[in-house]
């Protein structure tokens, strides 16, 4: 199979990227490991801030894609760029993809939150991951049939964490956090809500409203300190013990349900490939561009193109743009190469 891009990864970023291509007439191919098109957001209900629904935006991404081949449950098992700078791919179908350019939409994983044991999480059924509460939203189950009267949220699980070797803010879930925090409040009036956090990072546009919307309108409690344990009562209920930062003080809290944000992490899933085109990653296994601020999307392979969280956490209008920005150098490269 022949083509002028391959585009691996079918989440957002992959998708935006491949239907623009499609619009400057290139040959578009697009592979994904699932047997389905849409990525993380596939598991989320609603998006922040303003809890539009996360199938109406898969949906449109799809129905954009236009002439992009795509091939679904597919994967490559290796890759080469040979002197005439043209890439084969070999699938896992048995089948051989030529192209003139490959892109990385390979996204980002959740930190497995069982990692930090001290949480409890796959231990405790009452304490759950963002993933699992978006999972129930979708689902329509909220958090069961008994109306929870304490809930806690625990921020930076997986990120910011020196002990488990990851330094970086994943961006995203200080308001993914108060955005469900304020969906449970409306799905159960008298709960309770708390969020532990370090620091409070709302730098986009709105979330510090609804930040501030969750303590007035919502009475959601921000408690600034680290989570040192959680643990679980016969009962079933959950014991947080932190330090209340501000307030210098242990706390100890007893809860209904536990919430842990798990972060962002780089897929580690596609790193032979990497290895096999020597592309340049970070100590934190993101793929590393070759200018930070003008070639965001470019890598140090020329022809191999990165776009959306492949790179590094980001919001969902930040990985559009991206994956449009990325279209644009994408073409040009190839118009370049076809002039010689
Ligand atoms: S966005 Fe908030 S919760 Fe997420 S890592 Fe950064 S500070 Fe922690």
């Amino acid at each position: 199979m022949e083509g002028d891009v391959l585009v691996i990864g079918g989440g957002a970023a992959g998708m935006e990227t491949a239907s623009r291509i499609s619009d400057f007439n290139r040959n578009v191919i697009l592979i994904e490991k699932e047997q389905e098109l849409g990525g993380h957001i596939l598991k989320w209900d609603r998006l922040f801030p303003d809890g539009i629904p996360a199938s109406d935006v898969t949906k449109n991404l799809k129905e954009s894609l236009g002439s992009t081949k795509v091939l679904l449950g597919c994967y490559i098992t290796s890759i080469e760029k040979r002197e005439d700078s043209n890439f084969f791919a070999q699938l896992n179908s048995g089948e051989t993809i030529k192209c003139s350019s490959v892109i990385f939409a390979t996204g980002f994983k959740l930190f497995p939150a069982q990692k930090k044991q001290e949480y409890g999480y796959g231990l405790y059924e009452r304490v759950i991951t963002n993933a699992d509460l978006e999972t129930r939203f979708k689902k329509g189950e909220g958090l069961g049939k008994d109306a929870p009267k304490r809930i806690g949220f625990v921020h930076c699980v997986g990120s910011r964490d020196e002990k488990i070797c990851n330094n970086q803010c994943s961006k995203l879930c200080c308001i993914t956090a108060v955005k469900q925090a304020i969906e449970l409040k409306q799905l159960y009036p008298f709960a309770e809500i708390f969020c532990f956090y370090m620091d409070l990072r709302m730098y986009g546009r709105g979330y510090e409203d609804l930040y501030l919307e969750a303590q007035s309108k919502y009475e959601i409690r921000f408690i600034r300190g680290r989570v040192s344990e959680i643990s679980q009562e016969q009962s079933g209920l959950v014991i947080v013990k932190a330090e209340d930062t501000l307030a210098s003080r242990p706390l100890k809290i007893t809860l209904d349900w536990v919430v842990l944000m798990a972060g962002i992490i780089s897929e580690r899933e596609n790193d032979y490939l990497s290895q096999q085109l020597s592309l340049q990653l970070g100590e934190d296994g993101f793929i590393d561009s070759v200018d930070p601020i003008q070639k965001t999307n470019q890598t140090n392979i020329a022809g191999v193109f990165v776009t959306g969280s492949a790179s590094g956490p980001k919001t969902l209008p930040e990985v559009i743009n991206e994956a449009r920005s990325t279209a644009l150098s994408v073409n040009e490269y190839l118009n370049k190469i076809k002039n010689g």
